[in-house]
């Protein structure tokens, strides 16, 4: 098995994060695929383990620095959603929703319920940063919970158990509960595992309200918004702000139906949206 692609296919992480957190009175397998496959089970569990042994702190400032020029590529907004469309399933197509389609399912879900526009639009753009695994980036730097790295990784992050293996495990100047840090320091100050969710902030951090950017920073941030094991790096702001990063999430895992939306027909919706908050062209 290549480590760059441990799993068969990129969303099988999101996939395995509905089994860890199912929803509520719902009967996940009724709904849902059924998830209940070992094998999949066990290219999550290889996935994450590759994942937690190489996230270092030193890995996470050499790819800010590969990526934060944002030198990468320059696209309009739907073009980049056309683009990250691109990243099709290879492993079973007749099953697996696209991309786009993800993104729109979340999207509409959060319209249905009446929320604000900017909120609806997060929801359309949460996942770009997906774009990274076209850049030719390692599954484990792209998907997958984040955490903090920098500091002791939480027994509370999935597989935790992994980190053994990494060397900031035994590095003392990352290894204590603040590490680099210090208490409530705020998570602007603290470094994430690299993934989708940071560099598509990067990407974004001048165009959308404060919360849309939480949300799209940290929505893989299980350890804090489901578990609550760094709230002692975490600043009054950012508590308040992950109120909607709670509020997103059930949208992102559970909007999940084997319907294709009809992205067609949504479009001039979204593209009116986009016109709203983003500019012509974003810099990747
Ligand atoms: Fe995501
Ligand atoms: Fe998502």
């Amino acid at each position: 098995m290549d480590t760059n692609t441990p799993l068969e296919h990129i969303d099988d992480w999101e996939d395995d994060l509905v089994k860890r957190y199912p929803e509520p009175f719902k009967k996940q397998k009724e709904d849902y695929r059924n998830y209940n496959d070992s094998p999949r089970d066990d290219l999550v569990r290889n996935f994450y383990k590759i994942n937690h042994q190489n996230q270092t702190y030193e890995f996470v400032i050499a790819k800010q620095n590969e990526y934060f020029n944002l030198d990468k590529r320059k696209m309009s907004p739907w073009d980049a959603l056309d683009y990250l469309n691109t990243l099709v399933d290879d492993s079973d197509p007749d099953i697996e929703l696209d991309q786009l389609q993800h993104l729109l399912q979340t999207a509409e879900a959060i319209r249905q319920d009446g929320h604000p526009d900017w909120f609806i639009l997060t929801g359309l753009l949460h996942d770009l940063g997906k774009v990274l695994c076209l850049y030719g980036e390692p599954q484990w730097a792209v998907v997958g919970d984040t955490y903090p790295v920098g500091c002791k990784f939480s027994d509370k992050i999935v597989y935790s158990e992994f980190f053994a293996e990494n060397p900031d495990f035994s590095d003392q100047r990352y290894n204590t509960k603040f590490g680099v840090y210090y208490e409530n320091c705020g998570l602007e100050n603290v470094k994430m595992s690299w993934g989708h969710d940071e560099y598509l902030y990067h990407v974004l951090k001048d165009y959308l309200p404060k919360p849309a950017l939480y949300i799209i920073r940290y929505h893989s941030f299980y350890a804090q918004h489901r578990e609550e094991a760094y709230a002692h790096l975490m600043n009054e702001e950012d508590h308040k702000n992950f109120e909607w990063v709670k509020k997103f999430n059930p949208y992102d895992l559970y909007s999940k139906v084997p319907i294709p939306p009809d992205a067609k027909n949504l479009r001039p919706y979204y593209e009116n949206l986009i016109d709203k908050y983003l500019p012509k062209e974003l810099l990747f």
